[in-house]
Formats: structure tokens, sequence, C-alpha cells
């Protein structure tokens, strides 16, 4: 990645004074980490938490890639959608499922306690692309009643106070979720590992393993280890240690961006205090710093510099916010999840000792806390919740031709929902000028009941809905 969210500086790295260096001596340890993204730093620190000795190796640089370039919003739930969830796998099994996502959120909560201005604030919200009222509903419920999480349903007048654009509709807000700064966060996550005792290397490769002994080797351009387990948390880069990983993952790289400060006319427009995102998985923003905007949106299937997409992003924002005006891009950054063909994070043992923690998609900051947590117990404490994970096999992502069709699918979801975004919009307006026809000849009916001599009835006729002209149906 050439460019990542520099907002934040690296001065807490610099403050923790831990020299990561490259592995250039043979090491003998009980678990041996590939990649110091969140997956690899929660397992490390969990497992040296459990009294291990625990080595990360990392190839660039701790949190280079997608773990450095977040928005920061962590959610209960997978990139795989609820309903898919309970389909693929039972209901009983989609709530247990669902009560580990909320434990990798949790997770996370607890160790940001220790963090110093990490930001934490609460509550995000899930907006409709569409007037979706009846599907809300059954959401909620589902939520409420199914899976036993707190969330409020916005109407359509709710969510509208609060983000001034006719873009959106109803909303799910989950009070208990909550945001912080993500790049901080991993770079935390590194210090606390350490300071569990556990040693991270970096600029140091994985370039082969051979895992089919009780004692595993690792091979490095510089060193050799040897471990019991061996965790692979190497996301899309993983390669040559285990390229039929890697190909069970479609790259999908996501572009963000932070504004310059935009005054008080934020406020205006964007009055709520967390994270926003819409269920077509478009959008996805925040307020940060006070008065900038920080936006995620742009996806390709391929590697691009993340400044080539400052315009792109002005242009969203403005497509949402049109009163923010030309809104200057000051900064910008960029990484690649690993997506699922199935939709759900890649968790389990691939044969005695040798780990997988990868797949985590879109929603990886809630998933990858909870596979680092549930990796540690399964090696340490005899916990084989690991093994809910099971259904979900690792499927072949399709390589060149697979991202190449992924992309396609990519602009079609999104082109379908900008399609449906313009009919409900559309429908919404014909809505509104019907109400204010009738409104009209419902005065004018008056106006004609009240002349002398008029024989017009004065009763309102069924027509006469003194609705606001501007009120949504479901609201
Ligand atoms: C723009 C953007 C915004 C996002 N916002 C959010 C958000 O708000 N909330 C949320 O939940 N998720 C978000 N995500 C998703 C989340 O960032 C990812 O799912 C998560 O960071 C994946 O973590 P990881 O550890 O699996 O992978 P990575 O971050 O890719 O880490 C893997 C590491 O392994 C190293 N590695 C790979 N192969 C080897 C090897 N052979 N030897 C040594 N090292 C190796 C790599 O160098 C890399 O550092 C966002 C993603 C992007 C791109």
């Amino acid at each position: 990645m050439s460019e990542t969210f520099t907002s934040v500086n690296d001065d807490a790295d610099a403050a923790g004074a831990i020299a990561r260096t490259r592995l250039n001596f043979d090491l003998d340890v009980d678990v041996c980490v590939v990649g110091a993204g969140l997956a690899g730093l929660t397992t490390a620190l969990c497992a040296a938490r459990q009294g291990a000795s625990v080595a990360v190796l990392e190839g660039r640089q701790v949190g280079w890639n997608a773990s450095g370039a977040m928005v920061g919003t962590i959610m209960p739930g997978f990139d795989l959608a609820l309903p898919d969830l309970i389909e693929r796998v039972g209901l009983e099994r989609a709530r247990a499922l669902w009560a580990l996502s909320w434990d990798g959120a949790e997770f996370i909560r607890t160790q940001a306690a220790s963090m110093p201005g990490i930001g934490l604030s609460e509550g995000a919200l899930e907006v409709s692309n569409v007037d979706a009222g009846d599907a809300l509903i059954r959401r909620l419920q589902m939520l409420h009643e199914d899976f036993d999480t707190e969330v409020e349903g916005w109407q359509v007048e709710r969510v509208r106070s609060e983000l001034k654009t006719s873009r959106y509709f109803h909303g799910v807000y989950y009070p208990r979720a909550f945001q912080l700064d993500g790049r901080k966060y991993v770079h935390a996550l590194a210090r606390l590992a350490h300071k569990a005792g556990a040693r991270i290397f970096e600029d140091t490769p994985v370039v082969s393993i051979d895992a089919s002994g009780v004692r595993k080797r690792i091979v490095t351009p510089s060193a050799r280890m040897r471990a019991s387990h061996i965790v692979l948390a190497g996301n899309i880069h993983l390669g040559a240690p285990l390229q039929k990983l890697s190909d069970t993952l479609l790259p999908v790289w996501r572009y963000g961006g932070v504004t310059a400060p935009l005054g008080e006319q934020l406020a205006e427009a964007i009055a709520f205090k967390g994270s926003v995102s819409d269920t077509d998985g478009i959008d996805h923003f925040r307020i940060v710093d006070g008065d900038r905007l920080m936006w995620a949106s742009p996806e390709t299937t391929w590697d691009a510099r993340p400044s080539g997409f400052a315009s792109a992003l002005q242009r969203r924002i403005r497509t949402v916010f049109p009163q923010l005006g030309r809104v200057e891009i000051t900064e910008t950054f960029g990484g690649v999840t690993g997506q699922t063909v199935h939709g759900m994070p890649q968790i389990g043992q691939l044969r005695k000792g040798l780990w997988v923690a990868s797949g985590f998609g879109r929603q990886g900051m809630n998933t990858s806390a909870m596979a680092g947590q549930l990796i540690a117990q399964g090696m340490f404490a005899g916990d084989d919740r690991w093994k809910l994970f099971s259904p979900f096999e690792l499927v072949w992502a399709g390589g060149v031709s697979g991202r190449v069709a992924g992309q396609v699918v990519n602009l079609w979801v999104r082109g379908r929902a900008a399609a449906a975004g313009t009919l409900a919009r559309h429908r919404e307006r014909a809505r509104a000028q019907e109400r204010i026809r009738e409104i009209r000849a419902a005065e004018a009916r008056q106006r004609a009941a009240q002349r002398p001599g008029s024989r017009l009835p004065l009763r309102p006729q069924p027509s006469d809905l003194t609705r606001r002209p501007d009120a949504g149906e479901g609201g």
C-alpha cells in the first residue's frame, strides 16, 4: 500500500519504543503467527496471555494493509447477511455465531479501555437506500427477539433529522456498536501483544512452511523457526506458504479519505455522531476530529493508488450531501480485504496445529478479534467453539476470472442499489406531490363550500388526508 490513512501519527508507537526488527536468528516457539494485521495480533495477544511463547512474523510492517486503513466501526455480525446465515446453518447455530461476533466486539472494547487517545465513541447507524419499512420491522424483530441484540428502528423522519439527505430512508440504530481510531488500535494491539510476551518481527515474510510434523517448520529469508502451532493470518497476501488458501479469497480493494475541516456546515448536514453505513455496503462514513468527514466507498478488484480515488470520494459525498458542496479530500487510504465465496470468515484448524484466521471481508474488526480469541482458546484451553465455523469450507474464489466476475458483480450490486434508490426517491416525490394535490383540492372544496349559497358538503372527503406533504409512507 503506497498510501494509508495518516491523520493518526505513529507517536504512540515511538512512545512504546518497540524495536521490530527482521528475524535473523533461528527460533523455537509454541506458536508462530504469520501476519501482523488485526487477526494475527489478536491471536498472538490471546495465545501469549495463555502463557504460550509466541512469535509474529510480518512481511512488511504492523498494520501494513487493511488493518491500518479502516473507518474503525465495530458492529456485530459478519459480511454474510443474517437471513442468509440462518438459511445456511439454522437458527440455533446462527445465534451462537452472532453471539461470538459480539464477543469479538466486546474484546475490542475491553482492550481499548487501556489505550489512551483511541477515540472510542458509542452507537452506529445502518441506513436503507430504499423505502423498506416492512423489511425494517422484520429485521428489528429478528435482531431483538431471536438474537437478543439491542437495536432501535428509526423511521424516515428520525433518520433525516440526523442525516440531512433524501438518499436515506429507514435506519437501524445499534447503541452498543462503537467506533475508534482503527490505525491507532492496531498499533496499540501490537504493544499489548508485546507486553504479554509475544515477539513481533517485521520485514520478515514467511516463504514456506512444513506443517506435517508435530513441530512445524517455518522458513523466512534470514532464519528458520519451529513451532507447535502455526496460525495463517496473512489475508490475501499469504502467498507461497499456502497458495491454495490465498486462492479461496477474492481480493477487494476498498478506498477511503478524510476531508479538510468543514466547519459548522458539517454539523448542520450530519448531526449523528457515530458511524453510518448503508445496507447495500456502498457508503460508510463518520465525523472525525470534530468537523472532518471520513468516508469509504470506492472498490476495485485490482490494486490502485488510494489518492486516485479522491475525486470519486468528493463526488460520492456531494451526491449524498449536496449542501456540503465540493469538499477537499486531504488524506486518502486504502487496503485489500479478503472476501470469501460464502461471506463468512475462515476460522479453524486445517490439520493438527495448522490454524487459519482470514477472510474477514469488510467487517474485520469484531470478526478478527473473535477469531483470535477462538483460536487461542482452541490451542490451549480445549475450547472447540471454532468448529462452529466448519460449515464454511474453503471454497476456491475463482482466480483471475473470479476477480473479473467479482468486479462485475460489485458494479452490478452498486448499480442495482443506485437504481433502487432512485426509484424509491422518485416514488417518495410522487407521493408528496399527490398529497399536495389532495390538500389543495380539499382547501378549494372548503373555500367553495364556505361561499354563500354553496351546496358543497363541509365534511372532509376521504381523499382529504391532511398528512404533511413530506411524510413518508412508512413514517
Ligand atoms: C478502507 C477500509 C475500511 C474498513 N473499515 C472497516 C471498519 O470500519 N470496520 C471493520 O470491522 N472492518 C473494516 N474494514 C475491514 C478490515 O480492515 C479487515 O477485514 C481486517 O483489517 C483484516 O485483517 P487481517 O489481519 O485479516 O488482514 P491484513 O490487515 O491484511 O493483515 C495481514 C498481514 O499479513 C501479512 N502477511 C501476509 N502474508 C504474509 C507472509 N507470507 N509472511 C509474513 N506476513 C504476511 C501482511 O503483510 C499483512 O500485514 C475496512 C477495510 C478497508 C480496506
